[in-house]
């Protein structure tokens, strides 16, 4: 794989700026911690293999080797691990992307795209209080849970049937005639939203119709106003041997494919590239390739993508093929966490008649909306944690 992590993140605080050299010599992005004492003010101290780093008067710590970051009782997963190399403490980018802006809320703002971290102001001074004006209680009650899910906020999901129009994505060899991946796409993510919509969730659909949506256009529905991206697929086998043994559910979210396989399916999908008028293969892919070591959201789609997968494999006819991993341009651009599920294999004779059957769909699409509730009761109680700077 090509190296494109950022050779240095640019630290901005009111008392000048910095830049930050970026090591990847352990696979995951790190940062020296002694070059952050000085721009950030991060005091640090070791003791045995823990490393104890405070910051805007908040610690966090770490355990050397090990991929977490402790923080007001919390463990949270990091991408990398934090290791000593020549006398120096290195500690992950992750901690410094994605939790520093997220724990300490309002304090940081991390740009993905200059690999820059801004440091605000400290807010003035609130004035003293007058003692003769009554000041109403500045304590707001928490929402009401909703009933049927449990969620007290309100959530966005964007669902993306994969494929349409000119694009037809695999054949469907088990399906009936006429019906291929993009119908069976479509029916389940219709569904996907109804069945969303009737636990109190708001849904966007990218395509409602047999349309084709350019791959990279895909994720933007999932901006400013959505908590995550689902896209549906139907998986198939090349001719060989395998072609009608392989059946069962994966559930994919953003990486570097591992496995043949995981390359076989992620080059599948991004086969629709050839449907896009704009998609030169050398862009999205750098994009993608970018994208990897930038994407805050790395773990959070590897956390959906288990509850998802967890609960479609329960009731799937076929095997449970697990959460895998690739390089899927519809996932790249999402700024969220993001999946694509596999729902099952059209090579295969009963998976074909489950993903085509009225009773197959309903009950993927209620494990499907299952996992996404769970994963947000999960997220809601960050929140709680992690206040309320997300
Ligand atoms: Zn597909």
């Amino acid at each position: 794989m090509v190296a494109l992590l950022p050779q240095q993140v640019l630290i901005t605080t009111p008392r000048g700026q910095a830049s930050i050299p970026v090591t990847s010599e352990r696979g995951a992005a790190a940062v020296a911690a002694v070059l952050l004492s000085g721009p950030l003010g991060l005091a640090l101290s070791l003791d045995g293999s823990t490393i104890r780093a405070r910051l805007a008067g908040s610690e966090f710590e770490f355990d050397l080797g090990a991929p977490f970051v402790g923080y007001a009782g919390t463990a949270y997963p990091l991408v990398g691990a934090p290791y000593v190399a020549r006398d120096t403490v290195f500690l992950p980018l992750h901690w410094l992307s994605d939790y520093v802006p997220h724990l300490l809320a309002g304090r940081y703002r991390w740009n993905p795209w200059l690999a820059r971290l801004d440091e605000m102001a400290a807010p003035a001074a609130p004035p003293p209080p007058t003692p003769a004006v009554v000041v109403a209680p500045a304590v707001v009650p928490p929402p009401v849970p909703n009933p049927m899910t449990g969620l007290r906020l309100s959530h966005t999901i964007v669902v993306d049937p994969g494929h349409g129009g000119v694009d037809p994505g695999n054949p469907g060899m088990h399906f009936p005639r006429g019906v291929a991946e993009k119908d069976i796409t479509l029916g389940i993510g219709r569904l996907l939203r109804a069945e969303l919509l009737r636990r109190g969730l708001t849904v966007v659909l990218t395509r409602a119709t047999d349309t084709l949506i350019d791959l990279a256009n895909r994720p933007l529905y999932c901006r400013a106003d959505c908590d995550l991206f689902v896209s549906i697929h139907v998986n198939a086998m090349p001719p060989g041997k395998r072609q009608g043994q392989v059946n069962g559910v994966e559930t994919y979210f953003l990486s570097d494919a591992k496995t043949e396989d995981q390359k076989r399916v992620a080059q599948m999908e991004n086969d629709a590239l050839r449907f896009d008028a704009t998609g030169t293969v050398e862009g999205p892919l750098a994009y993608i390739l970018r994208d990897l070591q930038l994407n805050e959201y790395l773990r959070e789609s590897a956390r959906l993508a288990d509850l998802v997968q967890g609960r479609v494999a329960a009731v799937h006819p076929g095997g449970d093929r697990g959460v895998q991993q690739g390089p899927f341009l519809v996932l790249a651009a999402a700024r969220r966490p993001a999946v694509l599920v596999e729902t099952g294999f059209a090579t295969h004779k009963e998976d074909g008649a489950f993903l085509t059957s009225a009773m197959g769909q309903r009950k993927i699409v209620n494990a499907i909306a299952d996992g996404i509730v769970a994963y947000l009761l999960e997220f809601e109680r960050k929140l709680a944690v992690g206040g309320p700077g997300r």
